[in-house]
This record gives C-alpha cells, sequence and structure tokens, in this order.
C-alpha cells in the first residue's frame, strides 16, 4: 500500500478495532467513510463516491455524511442490521499539535441502540447471547432500552434454539467466535439477526448486583458474555439494567417455530405484518409498556391453572365494571413509557421534556390506585398495593423543571424560579437589566420627541438605539454614538446601554450554565429511583394488557373458559381474526369436543370450506385462554395443552433452503417426536405436498403413530378421502366433515361442521368460483367422470407407478399413464391443433377485425 498520510494512519488504526463496523470518521462538519466502509456505504445510504487524492496513483475511495444529519444515515445503516462506530475528534483542534486525537466514542449496533427514533415503542429491542455447554444452550435476553434480562436454558439441542429464538424481536446476536460456521450462517438466514463475537466471559465482579440470584455457573457465563460486550461496546453506565430473570421454559405452554409462524400470533405469514395476527385482535392497550408486554405473554402463554386464573379474575372484575375501567384507561392514556424513560435516565440522554413526561405520568399513580380499588376482586386490591411511587420524585420535579420546558437542554429556560438562589440572582440581574433599557426607551422617546424612537437587539452589536432616517432631524447632535447605518434608520449607543449589555448577557450566560448544571443534577438524582421506576413499570404494563383484555372481550363477546383435566368442550367456536375481518354475523360457529375417547378427529370436506380455519380457532382460543384472556365462543371447558404443534398451509421456508416437502415433514417430524398426551397437534392436509400414494400413506401412518404412541389431542385434515376408513380400526379416532352442499351445480359453502366423513370433493368447483374459463370447467368435468369411471382396485395396482408420478392434487387417483389412453389423448391432439394454429399466426398483419374473426374461428373450434 502506498505510504499513508498521518491522518490515514490514524484513521487505519481505530479501524482494525471495529472491522465489522462502518468507521464514521469525524473531519471537521463532516463524518468521512473510507476504503471499502466508503463504497459500501455510498450504495446503502445512496449517497455520492468520492476520492480522497484522486491525483495520486491510487486514489482512496471516500464518502461523508454532514454531522448534524448524521442521525438519519445512521438509523438506515443500523435498521439493515449493521453497526456504526462513531468516531470523534477527542481534543481541540486548535491546540492540537500534529493530527488531532481522536477515539471511538461508541459503537451503535442494532442491538444496542437507545435513541426514540431507531425503537419501535411497542416491541422490545433485544440483544440476545448464546452460549453452548456440555448438554445445553443457554440464551440471555437483554433489553437495553427497559435493562430487562431473561436467561432461558435449552435441552433440546439446536432445534430448540432456533425455535426459541424465532419470531422474538431479537436485532442482534453475541456468540462465541468458537460457534461453528453453518450455526453462525443458520442465525444469519434464518433470523434475521446481526451476529457479533464476544469470547470473554469471565465474571466481572461489577455484576454482582445483577446476578444475585443465580448459583449455576454456566448461567453466570452465559450472562457474562453478553454483559462483557455491551460493557466493551458501549462504554456507557448500565445502571438500569435488572436482575437477570430466569425463564422456565417447563412453565409455559410451548410453541415451536411452525406454530408460532403459521397461527399468526404476531403477525402474519406472509405480509409480516401486524394487521390480521392475534396480536392485532388482542392489542387494546394503551401505553406501549402494555403492549410490549402483551407481545411477550403471547410468545409464552402459561401452564400454571392458578396463574392463569389470577388473570381472569381480574379480567373479569375490569368487564363487569365497565365504568370504572373506562376511566382507568383514560388515567393509563397520560402514562408515559415509564420503563424506557428509566431507562434513558440511566443512559443520561434523557432531556428536561422527558422528565416532564416522567413527572406528569407519576402524577397519575395515586388516581390509578384509587381505581383499582373500587374493583371488587381481591386480586385488585393486591395489584393497588403494588401501585407505589415515593412522593419525593414528583415533588422534584415539580419544584425543579417548567411546565413546558424545551428540547435542548444546554440553552436554558429548563428551570423554575426559586428552586435555585443564585440562578434566581442572575435571573434578577438580567431581568432588571431589561427593565431598565426598556425604562430608557420611555425616556429617550419623550426626551426627543421620536415616538418611533426604540431600543432593539441583536447578537452581533447587541443593544442599540434607533431612529429611522425621517426623524433623524429632531435628534440632537452628539446625543448618542453612531454605531451603524441602515438604508432608511441609524443605530446608536451609549456607554450606560453598553454597561447594562454587559450585566445582562453575562447574567444570562451564567444563568444558562446554571441550569444545565442544575438540570444534570436532577438527572443524576433521578438515578437513584430507576429500580423503583422500573417495579412501577411492570405493575402498570399487568394492569394495561389485563384492562385490554377485558376491553376487547367486551366488545368482542369473547367468555370466560373453564379448565378441566380430560374433556375439551368449546360451544359455538369462532376463529378471533377472521370474525373480525368478515363482516358482523357471517361467521359460522360451530363446536368442538375432545377428549380421551375422541382424541383425534379427522376433518373432511371440499376446500374452502373452512377445515383450516376451524383448526386454527381452536389453538387460538387455547392461546387466549392460557394467556388469561376470554375466548371467541358462547361456552368453553379448555385442557391446560403443554404444547401445541401445527403444520398447516404450504409454507416455503426457501431461504432456509428447503422445500415445501420438506418443511412438512419436519413440521411433521418435530410434533410426533415431542408431543405428550397433553399437547394439540394441529395436522392440516399432510402428505400434500408429494404424490399421492406417498401422501396419503404418511398420512395414514402418522394418524396411526399418534393413535397409539402419544394420544395428543389431535385435529387433522385431509383431501383424502380414503383415510376416513381410519374410524373402523382406530378407537379414539373420530370422523367429521365441513358441510357443503351443490346448488344448481355450485358449491354453496356452509361452512357448518357435522359429523362423519364428507361424501364427495369439490375440487372442480372451487376451480369455477375462483373464475377459470368455463370451457377449462367444462373439460375438466368431463375428464373427472371419466376417471371417476376407472375402478379404484384398478387404481390401487397402479399404486407403484402412481408413487413416482407427480403431484396430482385434489383431483385425486389416478395414473399419468392410464390418462394417455383415455380419450383425454384423442381431444389433447384436437387440441395440439388449435394450439398449432394460434402459434402461426402473424399478429403484425392483423387488423383488429380480423383478429376478432381469427379468435372466434379458434374458439369454435376449441369447443367442439
Ligand atoms: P379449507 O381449509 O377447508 O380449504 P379454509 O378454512 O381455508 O378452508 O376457509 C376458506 C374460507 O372460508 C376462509 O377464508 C373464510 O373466509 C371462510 N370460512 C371458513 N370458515 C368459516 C366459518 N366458520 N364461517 C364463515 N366463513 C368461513
Ligand atoms: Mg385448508
Amino acid at each position: 500500500m502506498a505510504k499513508q498520510t498521518p491522518m490515514m494512519k490514524q484513521y487505519l488504526s481505530i479501524k482494525e478495532a471495529y472491522k465489522d463496523a462502518f468507521l464514521f470518521f469525524r473531519l471537521g462538519d463532516f463524518y468521512e467513510l473510507f476504503f471499502d466502509d466508503a463504497v459500501q456505504a455510498a450504495r446503502e445510504l445512496e449517497i455520492t463516491l468520492t476520492k480522497r487524492d484522486s491525483g495520486s496513483p491510487n486514489p482512496i475511495p471516500m464518502c461523508g455524511v454532514p454531522y448534524h444529519s448524521a442521525e438519519n444515515y445512521i438509523k438506515t445503516l443500523i435498521e439493515k442490521g449493521y453497526k456504526v462506530a462513531i468516531c470523534e475528534q477527542v481534543e481541540d483542534p486548535k491546540t492540537a499539535k500534529g493530527v488531532v486525537k481522536r477515539e471511538v466514542i461508541q459503537l451503535i449496533t442494532p442491538g444496542t441502540v437507545m435513541e426514540k427514533t431507531m425503537l419501535n415503542e411497542k416491541e422490545n429491542n433485544y440483544i440476545a447471547s448464546l452460549s453452548h455447554f456440555d448438554t445445553s444452550y443457554v440464551l440471555v435476553y437483554s433489553d437495553l432500552s427497559t435493562g430487562e434480562n431473561q436467561l432461558v436454558v435449552i435441552e433440546d439441542g439446536w432445534d430448540g434454539v432456533i425455535h426459541e429464538l424465532y419470531n422474538q424481536p431479537i436485532k442482534e446476536i453475541v456468540v462465541s467466535s468458537q460457534l461453528p460456521e453453518d450455526l453462525q450462517k443458520q442465525l444469519k438466514s434464518r433470523l434475521h439477526v446481526t451476529l457479533s463475537y464476544q469470547d470473554e466471559v469471565t465474571f466481572n465482579a461489577e455484576y454482582r448486583n445483577l446476578c444475585e440470584n443465580l448459583h449455576d455457573e454456566k448461567l453466570l457465563t452465559a450472562f457474562s458474555r453478553l454483559l462483557n460486550y455491551i460493557q466493551h461496546t458501549q462504554k456507557r453506565s448500565l445502571g438500569h439494567m435488572q436482575q437477570a430473570k430466569v425463564i422456565a421454559l417447563q412453565h409455559h405452554l410451548s410453541l415451536d417455530m411452525y406454530s408460532k409462524r403459521n397461527l399468526e400470533l404476531t403477525e402474519t405469514l406472509i405480509k409480516k405484518e401486524k394487521y390480521g395476527s392475534l396480536l392485532w385482535v388482542l392489542d387494546k392497550t394503551v401505553t406501549a409498556m402494555g403492549s410490549r408486554m402483551l407481545k411477550k405473554w403471547l410468545e409464552r402463554p402459561l401452564l400454571n391453572a392458578r396463574e392463569i386464573e389470577k388473570r381472569l379474575n381480574i379480567v373479569e372484575g375490569f368487564y363487569s365494571q365497565f365504568m370504572e375501567r373506562d376511566e382507568l384507561r383514560e388515567t393509563l392514556k397520560s402514562v408515559y413509557d415509564l420503563e424506557r424513560l428509566a431507562g434513558r435516565i440511566a443512559f443520561g440522554n434523557v432531556n428536561a421534556r422527558d422528565l416532564q413526561q416522567l413527572k406528569s405520568s407519576l402524577q397519575k399513580i395515586p388516581a390509578l390506585k384509587q381505581l383499582l380499588l373500587q374493583f371488587s376482586q381481591p386480586e385488585m386490591r393486591q395489584l393497588a398495593k403494588q401501585i407505589y411511587i415515593d412522593p419525593k420524585i414528583v415533588d422534584i420535579l415539580q419544584t425543579s423543571i417548567v411546565e413546558d420546558p424545551p428540547i435542548s437542554i444546554k440553552e436554558g429556560g429548563i428551570i423554575k424560579d426559586g428552586y435555585n438562589e443564585q440562578l434566581d440572582t442572575y435571573r434578577d440581574a438580567s431581568r432588571n437589566g431589561k427593565q431598565w433599557i426598556a425604562e430608557l426607551e420611555q425616556k429617550e422617546k419623550q426626551a426627543t420627541n421620536i415616538k418611533s424612537l426604540k431600543i432593539g437587539y441583536n447578537r452581533v452589536f447587541g443593544y442599540y438605539i434607533e431612529v429611522t432616517k425621517a426623524n433623524l432631524h429632531l435628534l440632537p447632535e452628539g446625543r448618542y454614538e453612531r454605531k451603524q447605518t441602515l438604508t432608511n434608520a441609524e443605530r446608536y449607543i451609549t456607554p450606560e446601554l453598553k454597561e447594562k449589555e454587559q450585566l445582562i448577557l453575562e447574567a444570562e450566560e451564567k444563568s444558562v450554565e446554571l441550569e444545565y448544571q442544575l438540570f444534570i443534577e436532577i438527572r443524576e438524582q433521578m438515578k437513584t429511583y430507576i429500580p423503583e421506576l422500573q417495579r412501577l413499570a411492570e405493575v402498570v404494563s399487568y394492569v394495561d394488557v389485563l384492562q385490554g383484555f377485558a376491553t376487547v372481550s367486551e366488545s368482542n363477546n369473547y367468555v370466560r373458559p373453564t379448565f378441566d383435566r380430560k374433556k375439551l368442550r368449546i360451544k359455538q367456536s369462532r376463529h378471533p381474526v377472521i370474525e373480525q375481518v368478515m363482516d358482523d354475523g357471517t361467521f359460522v360457529p360451530n363446536d368442538i369436543a375432545l377428549d380421551e375417547h375422541s382424541h383425534i378427529l379427522l376433518i373432511t370436506g371440499p376446500n374452502m370450506s373452512g377445515k383450516s380455519t376451524y383448526m386454527r380457532q381452536l389453538a387460538l382460543t387455547v392461546i387466549m385462554g392460557q394467556i388469561g384472556c376470554f375466548v371467541p365462543c358462547e361456552s368453553a371447558q379448555l385442557l391446560i395443552f403443554d404444547q401445541i404443534f401445527t403444520r398447516i398451509g404450504a409454507a416455503d421456508d426457501l431461504v432456509a433452503g428447503q422445500s415445501t416437502f420438506m418443511v412438512e415433514m419436519l413440521e411433521a417430524n418435530h410434533a410426533i417426536a415431542n408431543a405428550t398426551e397433553q399437547s394439540l397437534i394441529l395436522f392440516d392436509e399432510i402428505g400434500r405436498g408429494t404424490s399421492t400414494y406417498d401422501g396419503m400413506a404418511l398420512a395414514q401412518a402418522i394418524i396411526e403413530y399418534i393413535h397409539n404412541h402419544i394420544q395428543a389431542k389431535t385435529l387433522f385434515s385431509t383431501h383424502y378421502h380414503e383415510l376416513t376408513d381410519l374410524a373402523n380400526t382406530l378407537p379414539n379416532l373420530k370422523n367429521i366433515h365441513v358441510r357443503a352442499e351443490e346448488h344448481e351445480g355450485n358449491v354453496v359453502f356452509l361452512h357448518q361442521i357435522k359429523d362423519g366423513p364428507a361424501d364427495q370433493s369439490y375440487g372442480i368447483h372451487v376451480a369455477k368460483l375462483a373464475n377459470l374459463p368455463s370451457s377449462l370447467i367444462t373439460r375438466a368435468s368431463k375428464i373427472l367422470m371419466e376417471l371417476e369411471g376407472t375402478s379404484q382396485s384398478e387404481a390401487e395396482t397402479k399404486a407403484e407407478q402412481a408413487a413416482s408420478t407427480e403431484q396430482t392434487g385434489q383431483l385425486s387417483f389416478f395414473t399419468e399413464e392410464k390418462q394417455q389412453h383415455q380419450p383425454v389423448s384423442k381431444s389433447n391432439n384436437h387440441d395440439d391443433k388449435v394450439i398449432q394454429e394460434l402459434k402461426d399466426l402473424d399478429l403484425f398483419t392483423l387488423t383488429p377485425l380480423d383478429a376478432m374473426n381469427v379468435l372466434y374461428q379458434l374458439q369454435k373450434k376449441a369447443r367442439k
């Protein structure tokens, strides 16, 4: 490499330590990027790439962003998953000898951002760490914006890690550099997170208070990996970090990755939006804290009946006293995000407006407590007891910060009069000075008889007396000193005026400085209250989520479920999301019954009749019950399930390189390997992704296995009609079907679930609904009739050949060979002729009218 200037040497030595980040190198009013950083940043940020030393043989690629607008550029990079190292000049360029000293003052990463504009207020922003031990993995989640820390031990291998991490709002994950490459790749590609490395895992005594409850060496090591990383990169106070909570997975309903995705709990499968998810329906929280807590609950429903009943009791209270609930909602609305405020206090980046918000939020706390006391449930009283905050905090903020402070904390106007004597003296001095000037203006007007005479101020000249040119003749010669001439006025000063000016400016400067100091003191004082604020935030969020459950339960007509050990009975069950997007009253409710004698329901019925909907609504109802919400039906006696497994829809995990059928088998395998008698399995049209016989054989084997070995409660929908015979051999399997009727050649969906198997398949009718050309539909119906003429036994003998044919979907049961010997092939020849004619047409020589004629002829032939 060519010889570098001293500054470039400095750049390169700093960059060496931040290889995986964009280095924003401060040069005057710009942050500059060089070399590969510049090339990549220019592309990502759509800014111009230039060259440094363009005359030299090896010019250096370079680009830059203005210092004052850097935040948006940084935000863009962080959102794309990159890291940005901010390198500042750390000495005054005027006094520096040689190259100005520079240092990285902060490494901004997706998992460590604190800036309000870079955070989604309704979602946690986790940085996680992953540590591998002999037989387990330990995951740690930390949200720097709220101070929350959680630890999860995964005993079931790498798969368990991916299932656990999936759908968590994780932006960055810290791993050991020894983690195998392919696993690192999986983290990046399947979870879309930024990877970071930390090999130092020794426990630092500074963290002691965060780890008091951790007695396992593994947990300490895992937590240390994350804390060391944060400490090394952030170089800031971690004063608001809370004690680590160990999440016992066995205390929560476990949802594997496929179920989280398929059931669209927090986002929809395809669009990845909240709209259309269960969260979208249930989120009637009014605070951002509550919204975040609800999302966490949906990720981890409960297993403990007492805990569930406690939540339900509170929801019932909120449900029945809606006037009080309404008032409570109003009160909660004016409580700001205490959790994140506490985080920003710790990081030292709150301004006076934030503290003002803190104050007004805390002022609502006594009212909140009173409101809770108006409910009759003992649980409410318990909650009210936990709602407490030291009145001293409000006192301090009340006496110190003005009602409507500016955003900047460096320009004064923040602190109230009477808070600090010294500040009051400065302010008096400045006010008195200004008063004196106002009086001077009056006096001079009278003395000179110039009504338009005025005293003004600007930054360059300070205070001046201004007289318009038209009035100059009235001004006695030598009364003032001339300072500046404008087109239509003259500006003057007097020694007295300048003396006062000096006093005023000095007082103002000092008071601004003092205000800043006072503000920092107040902010520091607030730090001591952080644990208290966090505790309060937790209770407030809890109240908010549960009032939200009551609100949605009332507006959507949900009922309180009960729990049983053996029998599940839901009367008139509905799908909580679909009923919301349909017109009122058009969703058809259905009963669901499962117990030890019928623990597998085999569901048949035409496409589009509502099989998938029925299955999903059961899973969603179960989850709603186990997070403590009322459920969409007339009455519900539920079981407490330990796990839910799903195989629904055709979701390709192409990013992970898995085809539909592979995903299908992985999902099925995951369920079969892990389900227990207490689990719920939903298998929707399994075996569809392969050829008919393969698929049917697999489906049957899976059902038998579940029936005989697992006995999990299972809903199994299928288009393989033949499977309904299984009811003859499997005593605990029950056939049900979705009713559809044929009306004048069209299928009418009634969406009603009935006992017994469905009597026919309606695939072609659905194709009709989808508006396929009518000639095509007629043709398909004809083929179907021909095919149905072929005997089933004949088809069966062809099973082996069939296993190698392509998927045939709904039309079921025939071999390709067969098709060719049917009249089908004749008509294919005929069709081929039409197609050939079509191909031979020279469109450019046809007039529109000719084209119409040709088309008419072709259609006539095709319909023959
Ligand atoms: P299948 O799985 O049998 O092909 P789906 O469950 O996907 O059918 O349902 C197809 C469509 O039918 C749904 O998108 C919904 O609009 C409608 N549907 C399903 N169940 C009901 C119901 N119980 N009441 C009203 N409409 C329903
Ligand atoms: Mg379906």
